[in-house]
């Protein structure tokens, strides 16, 4: 236990949360940032970002995340490496508890974003690290000159299948039902690309390789004809979307039934001096400039809470 009791302390270290920090800190507010297992968020394991604005070329998304850190650090932000277990927001200030250590905050900034998705197979989850990504960026470079499938319906699948064609000899993209979710743009680079080959109205009933810790296909269903069959890939990455990072605020403040914390006004959650930025709370629009616009609006929130609350 800290004897420190913080103005603010905000938790994530993506778009959201380092926006948040910037704003706090230029504010000399000294805000302490939690970072978790993901560290910079969803932007961090991403590729060229083309439209956040102010950059004209694009910027690759480790890029931008490394500008905002150290644009925060500029001000005077100290970062933390920890799991953030459980919270008591029943009082001020607030109680953190992070590994052995309970932190004190007159305000919390959650920003902790969402995670990738898995389907949730025995067989993905043993190969995962083993030919089963849900990070193309990170793990695509080992599949040079191999086939490969991408999981996935939306914008996130269609990113990862572009950015896979540099390494692999072939794509293919399954997805479980025939339209797509993802933006017209998106689909139609995918559907142009020689690289890429469409399997629609499929599901993956299996990841073959368990034995060998080394993914050698995918056991598939044609849900028109219900007929399986094996896909020889060497990797399987998942493009399924994301599940927020809430599950440790639960019964403190309010979260919706898919797990999203419930604000009002943009950033406020039902506890006075907690808010919320980003994608954890952010269902509808889940972009870099919105995150950090949230980021932005947190950390005026905490600002105008201590001027009326007093540090
Ligand atoms: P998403 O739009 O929610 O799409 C998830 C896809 O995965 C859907 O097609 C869904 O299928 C499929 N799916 C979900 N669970 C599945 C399961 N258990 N088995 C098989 N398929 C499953 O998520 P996203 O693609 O991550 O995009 C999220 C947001 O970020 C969107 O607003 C998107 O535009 C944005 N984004 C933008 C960019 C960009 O502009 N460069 C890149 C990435 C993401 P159904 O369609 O059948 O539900």
């Amino acid at each position: 236990m800290t004897d420190e009791t913080y103005d603010t302390i905000i938790v994530g270290t993506g778009c959201a949360g380092l926006t948040a920090a910037i704003y706090a800190a230029r504010g000399n507010l000294k805000p302490l940032v939690l970072e978790g297992h993901e560290p910079g968020g969803q932007l961090s394991i991403t590729t060229l970002v083309e439209n956040f604005p102010g950059w004209p070329d694009g910027i690759q998304g480790p890029q931008l995340i490394e500008n905002m850190r150290v644009q925060a650090s500029r001000f005077g932000t100290d970062f933390r490496l920890g799991h953030l277990t459980s919270v008591d927001l029943s009082k001020r200030p607030f109680a953190l508890h992070v590994g052995k250590e309970v932190l004190h905050s007159r305000t919390l900034i959650i920003a902790s974003g969402a995670s990738a998705r898995w389907l949730g197979l025995p067989s993905e989850q043993a190969l995962i690290g083993y030919g089963v990504s849900s990070c193309a960026t990170c793990d695509g470079f080992f599949f040079a000159g191999k086939e490969i499938a991408v999981i996935g319906g939306g914008d996130s699948a269609m990113e990862e299948a572009l950015f896979l064609t540099r390494f692999a000899s072939k794509v293919t993209l399954i997805h479980r039902r025939e339209h797509f979710r993802a933006s017209k743009i998106m689909l139609d680079r995918v559907i142009a690309h020689e690289k890429i080959k469409l399997l629609t109205n499929t599901t993956v009933e299996d990841v073959l390789g368990v034995e060998q810790k080394d993914v050698t296909g995918l056991k598939l269903r044609d849900q028109a004809t219900q007929e399986t069959y094996v896909l020889p890939v060497s990797a399987m990455f998942l493009g399924i979307g994301h599940e927020p990072n809430a599950k440790m605020f639960s019964g403190q403040i309010d979260l919706d039934n898919d797990g999203y914390i419930l604000t009002h006004d943009n950033v406020f959650t039902r506890v006075p001096g907690v808010f919320a930025c980003g994608d954890v709370q952010d269902r509808r629009y889940r972009q870099a400039i919105t995150a950090a616009g949230s980021g932005c609006m947190a950390a005026m929130e905490v600002e105008k809470f201590l001027e009326e609350h007093g540090r």
